[in-house]
């Protein structure tokens, strides 16, 4: 699994970093970044939640 941010579409509220703090990251710019590109299996699931948390949809995440 490879999670990704779309920036165009991130407004930096930080509840992806809240949910799981090991992949997301808010920087200075109001901008979530990835930091784990490989996250282990037992990131997945607050993976999603974050995904689907997010107000604006800009996590996807590459399955494989
Ligand atoms: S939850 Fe979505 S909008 Fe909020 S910081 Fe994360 S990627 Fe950006």
């Amino acid at each position: 699994m490879k999670p990704i941010v779309d920036h165009d579409l991130c407004i930096g509220c930080g509840i992806c970093e809240d949910m799981c703090p090991e992949v997301f990251q808010l920087r200075d710019d109001g901008l979530a970044y990835v930091i784990n590109e490989s996250p282990e299996p037992e990131l997945y699931g607050p993976i999603r939640d974050a995904a689907d948390m997010c107000p604006v949809e800009a996590i996807s995440i590459e399955e494989g």
